[in-house]
């Protein structure tokens, strides 16, 4: 990983979406801050599309979705994207597998789920199992006393035993029935709501992560960046983003805002900084960006 310095300037400026984990990625401590918020703000402002990206559910992703400033939200892993649209007010809800299957599959996930409970001593559904629509999350460590590695793997080992894909996060174990993740909705977004084709467009394009479960994003993503944070997991991780920030978490993503929004002020001749322009300030590159 070299730093985020390195990141060469016109890189920086054929950049139009920003791709974004959720959890210690724009989140610091389990809040969002102002300061990463108003990241998020500031490069929509200058034409920047904002997608998170997260293993959050459908719940919480309509929220994002019509709250946040951002384009869309993929959520449960890539079971769907959520997009507001704010002219005609309305949301789109794109789910990979269509109501009858995911209803069919959230019956087997909850004969899944007592199974694992049954058989996993202090596992838990997730505290926002409610509000999931195509996967099963179970507690490992958010609301529950961290398990020991050996639970988090007979849990993983249930889920794919019953057929279901599992994911371990820093919190969770999530298990799903269908063919997708992360970067399969992602590819279905480019093409529905940008009209392109990931691979094509990859080369503007930024992914910003912090953990294992990023790791598909941070292979296929040849700008993808880990917040500092990430070094905490870089001996589990196989394939390394090419660039990490200074800051850890929300503040690091605030520090690659600020790198990308500095580049395109440049590009756009703003370095007199014409009065009438309202163009975002730059801040000082390498300076935690301020929230305003
Ligand atoms: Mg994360």
């Amino acid at each position: 990983m070299r730093p985020l310095a390195d990141f060469p300037v016109a890189a920086r400026r054929r950049v139009t979406r920003v791709l974004a984990d959720i959890d210690d990625t724009l989140t610091t401590e389990g809040q969002i801050t102002a300061e990463a918020l108003a990241a998020i703000e500031r490069l929509a402002a200058a034409g920047i599309d904002v997608v998170p990206v997260t293993g959050r559910p459908a719940g919480w992703c309509d929220h994002i979705a019509r709250m946040w400033p951002v384009a869309a939200v993929i959520g449960e892993n890539g079971a769907f994207y959520f997009r507001h649209d704010r002219l005609r007010r309305t949301l789109a809800r794109r789910f990979y597998l269509d109501a009858g299957v995911r209803a069919a599959n959230r019956r087997r996930l909850e004969t899944l789920g007592r199974e694992i409970l049954a058989q996993v001593p202090g596992s838990a559904l997730a505290s926002d199992q409610a509000y999931r629509d195509a996967d099963l999350a179970v507690d490992y460590r958010e609301d529950v006393a961290q398990l020991p590695r050996p639970s988090v793997d007979r849990i993983v080992a249930l889920m794919i035993a019953a057929g279901a894909r599992a994911k371990v996060s820093s919190i969770h174990v999530n298990g799903w029935f269908g063919d997708y993740d992360k970067l399969v909705m992602t590819r279905i977004l480019f093409r529905e709501l940008f009209a392109a084709d990931l691979d094509a467009v990859k080369d503007t394009v930024v992914f910003v992560g912090d953990s294992p479960n990023d790791e598909p994003m941070f292979r296929f993503f040849s700008l993808a960046v880990g917040v500092a944070n990430v070094r905490d997991f870089a001996d589990q991780l196989k394939a390394l983003p090419a660039f990490v920030t200074r800051a850890r978490a929300g503040a690091g993503f605030a520090e690659v805002a600020a790198a990308l929004l500095a580049a395109k002020e440049g590009r756009s001749g703003a370095v007199n900084r014409a009065p009438a322009r309202r163009q975002p300030r730059k801040p000082r590159s390498g300076s935690r960006a301020r929230a305003r």
